[in-house]
């Protein structure tokens, strides 16, 4: 889905401080807050802690103990002949296998931004994603506005570790990136996926494919990519659309030297 929400600059200025930095701990129902220098008074301590990129907090008494880290988002490297497609919002009964078969005739590998409530339903799809060699990645358990939950951190939780679970399950990986619905976050959302130990992967070119904009205009923008480009597509809520338009674009970019590696 589109980035509705884009990030205020404002906000980011002052999550950088550490006034944020504090809120996000409140909003954790902090116990504790540890520290890697253990050494002067309480109240340095919990400066450095507060000035630390990691830090362990513990949370409500049933939930294990929330870790976080804020790690750096993923931006591979410009340049190159290597295009990076990612889908969102799948598995998708109708459109993901239509998609797997079509990446398979081109050799390309993509990245599948997973929604927890879809694996659910078609486990064996995703199964098939990563048989196929593709990436599965953390899309959230059912796609809210991570930042937009705020002061829950909690259940900004519960949105990310169990995809993470059940990606392990059934793919065998580690998930290693999260992409928040919308393209929503602020450093409270970086630092609990940091925690769990995924980046954020972003994009560079947005096909917005679930608006339905028309063949065209989705192999247009797909076209504008170079190496490095990360390109948003969705298997699933872009329909018919999306296949023909990806069609056309891995016809047109593989004739222009590039290849297609997943992203993470
Ligand atoms: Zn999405």
């Amino acid at each position: 889905m589109p980035p509705r929400h884009s990030v205020p600059k404002s906000r980011f200025g002052l999550a950088l401080g550490v006034g944020a930095t504090l809120i996000a701990l409140t909003g954790a129902q902090i116990a504790s807050a540890a520290t890697h220098d253990s050494s002067g008074s309480n109240a340095t301590s919990n400066r450095r802690a507060v000035h630390s990129s990691t830090y362990v907090a513990t949370a409500a008494k049933a939930n294990p103990p929330i870790r976080y880290r804020a790690l750096p988002l993923v931006k591979p490297h410009r340049g190159g002949n290597v295009v990076y497609l990612t889908f969102d919002d799948g598995p998708n009964r109708v459109w993901t296998p239509r998609i797997l078969a079509l990446l398979k005739r081109y050799h390309a590998r993509a990245t599948f931004f997973v929604i927890g409530r879809n694996v659910r339903s078609y486990p064996t799809i995703v199964t098939a994603e990563t048989k196929a060699g593709h990436g599965v990645q953390n899309h959230s358990n059912t796609h809210p506005n991570l930042r937009r939950i705020h002061p829950d951190t909690v259940l900004a939780y519960r949105q990310i570790r169990p995809v993470n679970s059940l990606i392990r399950r059934l793919t065998g990986h580690i998930a290693t990136c999260l992409r928040p619905p919308y393209g929503s976050f602020d450093l409270r959302v970086r630092k609990i996926a940091g925690g769990l130990g995924l980046r954020l992967a972003l994009w560079t070119l947005d096909t917005v494919d679930w608006s339905h904009p028309g063949v065209a205009h989705i192999v247009r923008v797909g076209m504008r990519a170079r190496g490095g480009s990360i390109v948003l597509m969705h298997d699933g809520v872009g329909g018919v659309q999306t296949y023909r338009a990806l069609g056309r674009i891995l016809a047109g970019l593989s004739k222009r030297g590039y290849v297609f590696r997943a992203l993470c």
